[in-house]
């Protein structure tokens, strides 16, 4: 007779551990997935509906296709309760008994019992919260301050791209991080905390530290030292809990009720957890909640349903941390990957390949990157490809000119040929133009100096066309200034929009 698996939540986890069951369980068991959720939702892309416009449908998945795919029974209802001695789920409309089960449940907003909170504020949990968000913002144009309760991880993505929303509209309003705490960001490093403030700074977002959201009356809301704030929309983002019917399970948990798992992710023999719902240290360390350990631990557990049913000795659950990045939307984020530190555009980009790469479905793939390319991740990218190509352009002909490298004339042919063009003293010119080409081409690599470079370029282009290619007409066929053109059109582009943000410095 076959052994029934159950899952509780087709997130992350709940997918990864589906996936494994199918591919090395065998007939011997079967699986059912329990979710409220019709539709899986991507959450590490919801702030990003709210300030670069990613619509909320392409961050939802259906679990009807996953459950083709991954060949499981689904059970759309929400799990009630969990008898580990009885081994059976209670749902809303069934009890469900089962010879294994993986807790995947994730973690939604902790209100900690503020109903004033709870019935008033947005909570950002799913692709629809984002999407709900996104349409009070919309019509609601007289909001004069968001208020976001809460300076962890999601507070500062979400603050970031609120004002990427007002200024894409040209609307003013205050954008303000309230922390109970001394400080935001509380088990970051000192320089990642300082790199966040930096940007939060500039992005105009204020952040009030030691600070509690005291009452709110209707749209009005109150802080503690007496700061009020008159049509405020209020996102809360406090901390999160597992769902009430893990809470109430008969077992060892933390504080916001995640589920005290043993090496092998065990809950008890039958029962394991997986996910945002499992709490797993890891050399003495709570393992932080993340797509990766969701992933990880959802492989790991089904791996250990599989050998426990096979009677061969579990395997240890050993973490493997690729990093994290707190990605900002003025896209100068920054992380820890593979143990390097990074910031800058670079940890931004590295964000959105793990999201497009772990977000589901094609379609919904391409429509990611679409929105991110429209979202203006991608102009610092293309900036920088402008520079590159015509920095190594203009490099290589000043090696031609100042060195005679790659078939060049060197500086006392180029200068013969100036002194034909009538330039005097021919010497002196010729070294101002190769060296002018051969500096102000690295510059514009190097991303220092570009618009001083780009406009010393645009001269000398502008004076290679006049004096040697403007009496043949335009098109380069007949020897014109056509390709002139081009380079000195790139070259103004430059010193309008200066370095970007990928380079030594992003003001000169
Ligand atoms: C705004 C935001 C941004 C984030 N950004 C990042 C990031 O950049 N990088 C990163 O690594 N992590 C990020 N995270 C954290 C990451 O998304 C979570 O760690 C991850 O989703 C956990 O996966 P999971 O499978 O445990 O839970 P989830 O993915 O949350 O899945 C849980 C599933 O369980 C279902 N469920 C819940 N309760 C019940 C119930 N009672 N009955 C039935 N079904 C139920 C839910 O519907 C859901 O489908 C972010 C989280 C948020 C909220």
């Amino acid at each position: 007779m076959k052994k029934n698996v159950v899952i509780i939540g087709c997130g992350f986890a709940g997918q990864a551990a589906a996936r494994r069951l199918k591919n090395f369980g065998g007939r011997g068991l079967r699986t059912v997935v329990i979710d409220k959720n019709p539709l899986t939702s991507f959450l590490p892309l919801l702030p990003d509906v709210l300030g670069r416009g990613i619509p909320s449908g392409l961050l939802t998945y259906p679990v009807a296709l996953l459950q083709k795919a991954f060949s499981f029974d689904f059970i759309n209802e929400e799990a009630l309760g969990l008898d580990l001695s009885r081994k059976e789920v209670e749902t809303s409309g069934r009890r469900l008994g089962y010879d294994y089960c993986v807790i995947a449940c994730g973690s939604r907003t902790n209100f900690y019992g503020n109903e004033q909170a709870q019935k008033t504020a947005y909570a950002l949990d799913d692709a629809h919260d984002a999407s709900r968000i996104r349409k009070a913002l919309d019509e609601r144009p007289q909001t004069a301050a968001c208020i976001i309760a809460g300076g962890g991880y999601t507070g500062v993505e979400i603050a970031g791209n609120l004002r990427r929303y007002f200024d894409c509209r040209r609307r003013q309003a205050r954008i303000i991080i309230v922390e109970k705490a001394p400080q935001i960001l509380g088990p970051l490093p000192e320089w990642m905390r300082r790199h966040v403030l930096k940007n939060l700074r500039e992005m105009r977002v204020e952040v009030f530290t030691g600070t509690v959201l005291e009452k709110i009356e209707g749209d009005t809301a109150v802080l503690s030292g007496g700061r009020v704030f008159a049509q405020a929309l209020l996102i809360w983002c406090p901390g999160v809990k597992v769902p009430d019917f893990a809470q109430k399970m008969q077992c060892k948990k933390n504080p916001q009720g995640r589920l005290m798992v043993d090496e092998y992710l065990r809950v008890d023999d039958s029962c394991f957890a997986a996910g945002d719902a499992a709490f797993f240290l890891y050399r003495g360390d709570p393992l932080r909640m993340a797509v990766q350990f969701a992933i990880y631990q959802g492989e790991a557990a089904a791996v250990n349903v599989i050998r426990s049913w096979r009677g061969l000795p579990l395997k240890k659950y050993a973490p493997l941390d690729l990093g994290f990045v707190v990605p900002l939307a003025n896209n100068d984020s920054c992380g820890r990957i593979a143990g390097i530190n990074v910031k800058g555009p670079v940890a931004t980009i590295l964000h959105y390949l793990m999201c497009v790469f772990r977000s589901r479905g094609l379609s919904n793939k391409a429509g990611i990157t679409v929105s991110l390319l429209k979202g203006g991740i991608m102009a610092d990218i293309a900036l920088f490809i402008l520079r590159l190509g015509t920095g190594v352009m203009f490099f290589a002909h000043g090696l031609q000119l100042a060195f005679g490298l790659f078939g060049g004339p060197g500086v006392s042919g180029f200068s013969k040929s100036l002194q034909g063009l009538g330039f005097a003293p021919a010497l002196a010119w010729a070294y101002l133009a190769a060296y002018t080409c051969l500096i102000g081409g690295a510059l514009l690599v190097a991303g220092f100096l570009v618009r001083i470079s780009a406009a010393a370029l645009f001269i000398f282009i502008a004076v290679a066309a006049w004096t040697v290619h403007w009496q043949k007409g335009f098109f380069a066929q007949q020897g014109g200034y056509e390709y002139n053109f081009i380079i000195a059109c790139v070259c103004l582009a430059l010193v309008i929009a200066g370095p970007g943000k990928i380079g030594i410095s992003r003001k000169w």
